[in-house]
């Protein structure tokens, strides 16, 4: 998938519209629209990376940034305390779906280990 056909990049530049729970310069976070828990955030990077393959040494900053803002929501939500769940899915044996990278913000229940 190249950029310009990128679902996630549309959701970042406004030309798809998504409910967004917090933006600034780097990142976005934006409810899942089919969540699985009762609060589901994907937050992602404005700029376009397929997977965490393609992530660079030089992407150091921008990765921080995404749990920064994970942190961010989670506490925005309400639920810092009793606990969430970060994930990101790389490839298809982890059923990355969308390919721009994209933290799972999940929380408002308590979560299983191992996942499926
Ligand atoms: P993945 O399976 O790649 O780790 O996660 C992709 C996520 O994107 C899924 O949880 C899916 O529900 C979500 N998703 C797919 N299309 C859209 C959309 O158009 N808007 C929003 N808000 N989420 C989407
Ligand atoms: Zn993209």
């Amino acid at each position: 998938m190249s950029e310009a056909d990128c679902l996630f990049c549309k959701i970042s530049s406004g030309d798809i519209p998504a409910d967004i729970v917090l933006e600034n310069e780097d990142v976005v976070a934006f409810r899942d629209i089919n969540p699985q828990a009762p609060t589901h955030v994907l937050v992602i990077p404005r700029r376009h990376i397929p997977t965490i393959n393609d992530m660079q040494d030089a992407d150091d900053a921008i990765v921080g940034k995404l749990f920064l803002a994970a942190r961010d929501v989670a506490r925005q939500e309400g639920f810092s305390e009793p606990g969430y769940r970060v994930a990101m899915n790389c490839n298809g044996a982890a059923g990355q779906t969308v390919f721009h990278i994209h933290l799972h913000l999940l929380g408002g229940r308590d979560f299983g280990w191992p996942p499926g």
